[in-house]
């Protein structure tokens, strides 16, 4: 059995699939799992066909973009994050200095620039023609768009790391923070129990700490599959109406993935499996 076979990796979207297939990879190549995560996020970061991610990715209402990303390491449970971080295509790589740097957990725009530069990162213009040219449609047409690399990794020792990445929701307000940099919101891992990643509305998944929450679910006894329809069925139940995926990846490496409103897909990559599957979704409540 060779070593893919005993590590699990999950992630949200199509996109997901390179992701995983990426980070297998560098398993395979005898990296580390936060090299792992870290560089399966970077291919998609720096995939200008990716509207939602680092290069190529949809800016603010101002037209510049702003970059949001975190990772973690379940065996030290630490993690580091980057908000409205801008010019640099990889925040995924500054967050992870951040956590093995600092002392600190989140550092945010100007300073988190300044981080980044201190450590050897590069300012490069994020806002590709094709991106400007979808943001001008999307401005006229008053729409939004939005998505977010998340990844989950189980890796051979049964340890669990996460990390996420975004360019959060298309013309937001400058300044604007989404999940993916709060912990326990767009990404946790508990080392004992297993992690969650979260893609969507970033002020909902807030409001709910979304990917904590289904940790704890996990702790209590439910699956995955289980314990992400329970915080979905609690937003629904609060009458939230926007839409939210989450996935999840236990320490026995079983997963699941639901959302509101409508499916997504997410990518699984493991000894038994390498596919895209579809989330579960719940309907919305009408009439409030
Ligand atoms: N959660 C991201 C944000 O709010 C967007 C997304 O994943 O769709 O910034």
């Amino acid at each position: 059995m060779g070593k893919e076979d005993l590590f699990s990796i999950i992630s949200t979207w199509d996109f997901g699939k390179k992701a995983n297939k990426f980070a297998a990879e560098v398993l395979r190549e005898g990296g580390s799992p936060l090299d792992a995560i870290e560089k399966g996020i970077n291919v998609i970061e720096e995939d200008p066909e990716v509207m939602s991610v680092g290069y190529g990715g949809l800016p603010n209402e101002e037209g510049y973009l702003q970059l949001d990303a975190a990772i973690m390491s379940g065996p030290l449970h630490k993690a580091g994050a980057v908000a409205a971080l801008e010019e640099i295509v990889n925040p995924i790589s500054v967050a992870r200095k951040i956590m093995e740097k600092t002392k600190h957990v989140l550092l945010a725009g100007e300073g988190a620039l300044e981080f980044a530069l201190r450590n050897g990162f590069q300012k490069r213009n994020l806002l590709t023609d094709k991106a400007k040219r979808e943001w001008l449609k999307q401005k006229e047409k008053k729409i939004e768009t939005h998505d977010t690399i998340g990844m989950i990794l189980l890796d051979s020792e049964k340890n669990v790391y996460a990390g996420c990445s975004t360019s959060g929701i298309s013309r937001k307000m400058p300044g604007r923070v989404g999940d993916s940099c709060i912990i326990g919101a767009g990404l946790y891992v508990d080392n004992e129990i297993g992690g969650a990643a979260a893609t969507g509305m970033g002020e909902k998944i807030m409001m709910f700490c979304g990917s904590f929450f289904i940790v704890e679910n996990m702790r209590r006894g439910m699956s995955p599959q289980k314990a992400c329809e329970e915080v979905i069925k609690r937003m629904i139940s609060k009458g939230e109406k926007e839409w939210v995926g989450f996935i999840a990846l236990n320490k026995q490496g079983e997963y699941g993935a639901a959302s509101l409103g409508k499916e997504f897909p997410y990518a699984i990559f493991s000894g038994k499996e390498e596919t895209v599957k579809k989330s579960r979704f719940f309907k919305r409540r009408e009439n409030d």
